[in-house]
């Protein structure tokens, strides 16, 4: 019998992947349409705690990732037995863990948020008089430490990609155009950065933003996130003046080698089921990995409906 493979592919890949998918999306839509995908194999190209997150949803799917390399420094520059040690010296805390983030380290966290709900979801816990540590993105911790006046304790890793933002360099690119010039951010970015965003947001709330925008064309709109979100921003608004954010002089690193590493040819393999198999993962892993998953899906079903 033919098998159904159902093809996801992040805004970070290139757009001739994104154009053999099926769906497309940032990690918290990608996560619930592998939930309810009906396949027997879903190819998931982006990275890897993002086809471990598709298996963890959809267990009975098997789970292909086109190629092995395809991690994240999130999760690489994240040692789970020190964040074990981290959380355990925190005990009285909720331990609240961006979706970035190896199966292990899901399993050490009680909420998973994406860059999409983190705001609400840490607000709800406050608002319940909960103590909150954060990780692994430091970026994002700072951010919403500043934004809200929160004290979270952080863990301390970063988007390698996110983090070569540069204020310095920005200044330097705002001070170049005449008119008028906006800056939106992912909040992967570092906080001087993000201090200066006029929009602070996840790669689909840029998108709607971009969008939605009302100003006049002449107007430049630099966008401080992975480079693959300017095709779609392109695509959705072809009359707009949209410039990727400067990085550091000569540095063309604004553009995730991880999501690049999801080749025509890859993804094509994948779809005929070669490729890197999410089969190590435990039943008990996984199902420990779930709990807070699911815990944020709810909430996101629940308060964005
Ligand atoms: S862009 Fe950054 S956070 Fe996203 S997968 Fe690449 S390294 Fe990880």
């Amino acid at each position: 019998m033919t098998k159904r493979v159902v093809t996801l592919a992040h805004y970070y890949t290139q757009p001739e992947i994104q154009q053999m998918a099926d769906k497309v999306g940032d990690s918290l839509e990608l996560s619930l349409y592998a939930r309810e995908a009906e396949a027997d194999i879903i190819v998931f190209a982006g990275v890897r705690f993002m086809a471990e997150t598709a298996k963890i949803l959809n267990p009975q799917a098997e789970v292909i990732l086109p190629d092995a390399g395809s991690t994240c420094s999130l999760v690489t520059q994240t040692d789970v037995a020190a964040l074990k040690a981290w959380r355990e010296e925190h005990a009285d805390y909720v331990h609240v863990s961006y979706i970035n983030s190896s199966a292990e380290h899901k399993a050490l966290s009680d909420w998973i948020v994406t860059s999409r709900n983190v705001d609400d979801i840490i607000a709800h816990l406050y608002e319940q008089g909960k103590k909150v540590i954060f990780s692994p993105d430091r970026n994002m911790g700072a951010y919403l430490n500043y934004q809200y006046g929160y004290d979270m304790p952080l863990w301390s890793a970063v988007c390698e990609v996110h983090d070569k933002f540069n204020e310095a360099a920005l200044n330097e690119a705002l001070s170049a155009v005449t008119g008028k010039a906006h800056l939106i951010a992912h909040p992967e970015s570092p906080l001087p950065v993000l201090k200066r965003a006029d929009y602070v947001g996840s790669t689909s709330g840029m998108l709607n933003w971009v969008k939605q925008f009302k100003g006049s064309p002449e107007e430049v709109i630099f966008v401080a996130t992975e480079d693959g979100i300017l095709y779609n921003m392109s695509q959705a608004r072809p009359d707009l003046d949209l410039r990727q954010a400067p990085i550091y002089a000569g540095c063309q690193c604004n553009s995730c080698p991880y999501m690049k590493m999801n080749t025509i040819e890859a993804v094509k393999r994948a779809q005929q089921g070669g490729g890197t198999h999410i089969d190590y993962l435990s039943t008990e892993q996984m199902d420990a990995a779930r709990v807070p998953i699911e815990r944020m899906l709810e909430f996101s079903q629940r308060y964005y409906a």
